[in-house]
């Protein structure tokens, strides 16, 4: 087996993209414990996981003594915030350790969430609260099982230090997580901002060789990329959207270029289905809730486009033009995924034309707002015959008959049904119950629980209704923290 110091990483960020990020070593971590590993992630990085357990090994996962092929940087970004730009934003606290080409064939980031301060920490204190880091681990692994592109995540190590954060001391830790880059929209912002074209160029071909290979070749490659871009971006969201997933913080720095979900802070699973939904205090004026996702979304790859302006053409007016088209086809694209992502969820056939009744349905879900969840899971019992299950998810049943008869008649398939819409996901109360005992307790038992339950999001078993379960009435509204 491979010690830990013996790890090959490949450097290909650093190699190419000088300008956009600064060497730096993480920060000690006086007493190093694992507190999670997902062995089957490191499995399938090619890495032992009984090796990232060693003492050295958790050298590696705290970046306090990583291994000679791995150059420690703190990337460059910028970023909107809440549609304020900043120039300089840049991983504040985390380091990229470098890039893990696994027996699949694919490279992947290693990065280090929580590894002290660097150059861009600002005010900030570069640590990150052990609670948060596990918040993350959850949520990016249900993501992951409920088959949304998503970052992934190793381990979390605490690091035997406790961090201030409002509420307190808390324990401190880290989050080694995976990612196929951590090139962001906020990336290219700041590329374009040095106002060197090289550099611009440099960061899109890099970003066209690890994502997009094929646009190299084309007549428009950054043009193409752009395209790209926009295509797994409108995936995404149509999946979150699917699912029921508010992120919270969808600022410009936290979009990828990948289309892989990335920085999970203030995110939430919605209980009632509702547009409006907002969780994050800090979240105000609702600018990133439920319903405004797909929006924001293509106001962050507006952002994107502009910064690409420089490649796509010498004359800007005609630059404009090019990256406008490529924009304008994102409602398209997004349109189109949405509409057939429900279309299977409903358990309708390919070509059927599913609008009338995803029309109704919007109209009924919004006013009604009957559990997300359980709704389109409940559904498979309505097309094998049984309507009272999902019934009994409104206030008012008989507000939901008629389109659950025209949607009956179109013949749905309720064991296709089954194999698509969850019935186990992080739902917020469950998240904080488990998080609670973990970090309060130090008991890990219930976190472990709700690991291996959404780890198999689709697989109704018996014991487990309680994970099935909202809140309930009683429940005080959730509200998700930045303090992260
Ligand atoms: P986020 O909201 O987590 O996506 O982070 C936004 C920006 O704030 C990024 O530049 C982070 O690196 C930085 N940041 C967040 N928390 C800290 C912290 N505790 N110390 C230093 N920088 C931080
Ligand atoms: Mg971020």
């Amino acid at each position: 087996m491979t010690a830990a110091t013996e790890i090959a990483f490949e450097n290909t960020f650093v190699r190419d993209l000088e300008g956009l990020y600064q060497p730096w070593d993480a920060a000690p971590a006086p007493e190093p414990r694992l507190v999670l590993l997902n062995e089957a992630l490191a499995h399938q990085l090619g890495l032992d996981p009984a090796v990232l357990r060693t003492p050295e090994g958790l050298g590696l996962l705290t970046g306090t003594a990583v291994p000679e092929s791995a150059t420690t940087v703190a990337q460059a970004y910028a970023g909107h915030q809440f549609g304020n730009y900043s120039p300089r934003l840049g991983d504040g606290r985390a380091l990229l350790v470098g890039e893990l080409v696994a027996p699949d064939g694919q490279r992947r980031d290693l990065h280090l969430k929580g590894s002290g301060r660097t150059p861009f920490a600002r005010g900030g204190d570069g640590k990150a609260p052990l609670g948060p880091m596990l918040r993350e681990y959850v949520i990016s692994e249900a993501m992951h099982a409920l088959g949304v592109p998503t970052t992934r995540s190793l381990a979390v190590v605490a690091t035997g230090e406790h961090v201030m954060r409002e509420r307190g001391p808390e324990p401190g830790a880290l989050l080694a997580r995976t990612a196929s880059s951590h090139l962001r929209v906020g990336t290219f912002q700041f590329a374009a901002a040095t106002g060197d074209t090289d550099v611009l160029r440099r960061l899109a071909d890099h970003a066209i060789a690890r994502h997009h290979p094929s646009c190299a070749g084309t007549d428009q490659p950054y043009l193409e990329l752009f395209r790209r871009v926009v295509e797994a971006q409108a995936a995404l969201i149509a999946q979150w959207m699917h699912i029921g997933f508010v992120h919270g913080v969808m600022n410009t720095d936290n979009m990828t270029i990948s289309g892989e979900t990335i920085d999970y802070g203030p995110c939430a699973f919605l209980d009632a289905h509702d547009p409006g939904a907002v969780y994050s205090s800090i979240d105000q004026g609702g600018r990133y809730a439920y319903g405004n996702q797909p929006g924001i979304a293509q106001w962050n790859l507006a952002r994107f486009g502009e910064a690409l302006l420089p490649l796509l053409a010498d004359d800007q007016d005609e630059a404009i033009r090019l990256a406008t088209e490529v924009l304008e086809g994102f409602a398209d694209r997004y349109l189109a995924a949405r509409d057939d992502g429900y279309r299977v969820k409903l358990g309708l056939p390919e070509g059927f034309d599913a609008k009338p009744v995803l029309e109704d349905l919007a109209t009924l879900l919004a006013q009604q707002k009957p559990d997300h969840t359980l709704f389109f899971r409940r559904l498979a019992s309505a097309a094998r015959g049984d309507e009272g299950p999902v019934r009994a998810l409104f206030d008012d049943p008989s507000t939901a008959d008629d389109w659950l008869a025209s949607w009956r008649a179109a013949g749905p398939d309720a064991d296709a049904m089954d194999r698509v819409n969850p019935i186990y996901v992080p739902r917020n109360h469950l998240v904080e119950s488990a998080l609670g005992a973990a970090v309060a307790d130090g008991d890990l038992e219930p976190l472990q629980w709700l690991l291996q339950v959404l780890a198999h999001p689709y697989e109704e078993r018996a014991g487990y209704e309680r994970f099935a379960q909202p809140a309930g009435p009683d429940a005080p509204p959730f509200t998700t923290f930045c303090g992260t």
